[in-house]
């Protein structure tokens, strides 16, 4: 011990601070401030969410991946696009949905006369790359959804489009299938949500791109009834 606080402890002053324990995933600046790790990324405003999530190892993917995959686009828009995670080209630049993907998603949204980058948001689920391009454990999901969440809130989108399985399952808590859920104006803490398929699925199956393009025709039609 040292002489000042033997001299500290004599006076019955000791210990008078003491550095707190870090906590796994959650940084320094996070563990000084009040609340769960859930309710801090609900307080967040953009430069932090974003910091946050560069910064962020709550759940393993992190060590297996090149980068996070934060989100891209006008965020004030009012279509929000969403997906499930990064693929091997996103994690290699950083943005969502620019692989082959991503393409036939531009394509879709010119189609309607939208831009990624103009009153469209796009967003994943997950915010690092699962290995291999396994599927979301149930874990990861919970754990980067928060992320996802305060990104709505922030964004305030007029329509969410939920695309494909993982999407779908968070946005709405259910277990039901795509095919069951489309065509119908569902709803996220209050914003309409509709739901489609995968991009990735309908490279896989060309015959429900018709679908996809329905879909998309439903969202633009319900933007505009809001
Ligand atoms: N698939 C997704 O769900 N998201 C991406 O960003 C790319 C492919």
């Amino acid at each position: 011990m040292s002489r000042r606080l033997e001299i500290l402890e004599e006076m019955g002053l000791a210990p008078v601070w003491r550095l707190r324990k870090s906590r796994p995933g959650v940084s320094a600046k996070a563990a000084e401030t009040p609340g769960s790790r859930e309710e801090q990324i609900a307080r967040m405003e953009w430069a932090e969410l974003k910091s946050a999530v560069a910064g962020c190892t709550a759940c393993g993917l992190r060590a297996g991946c090149k980068q996070t995959v934060f989100g891209v686009g006008d965020e004030s828009a009012n279509w929000l696009l969403v997906g499930e995670a990064p693929g091997a080209e996103e994690d290699r630049l950083g943005e969502p949905f620019v692989g082959q993907a991503g393409k036939l998603l531009d394509n879709m949204l010119a189609s309607l006369g939208l831009q990624r980058d103009k009153n469209v948001y796009i967003a994943n689920v997950l915010k690092c790359r699962p290995p291999g391009n396994r599927n979301p454990e149930p874990s990861e999901v919970a754990t980067c959804s928060p992320y996802l969440e305060r990104q709505i809130e922030l964004i305030r989108p007029k329509l969410i489009v939920a695309m494909g399985r993982f999407a779908v399952q968070t946005l709405l808590n259910t277990d039901a299938t795509i095919g069951s859920l489309r065509g119908k104006v569902h709803a996220y803490h209050g914003v309409p949500l509709v739901v489609t398929y995968h991009p990735a699925y309908l490279l896989r199956n060309l015959p429900d791109k018709a679908k996809a393009w329905a879909d998309l025709v439903f969202a633009r039609e319900t933007i505009a009834s809001g």
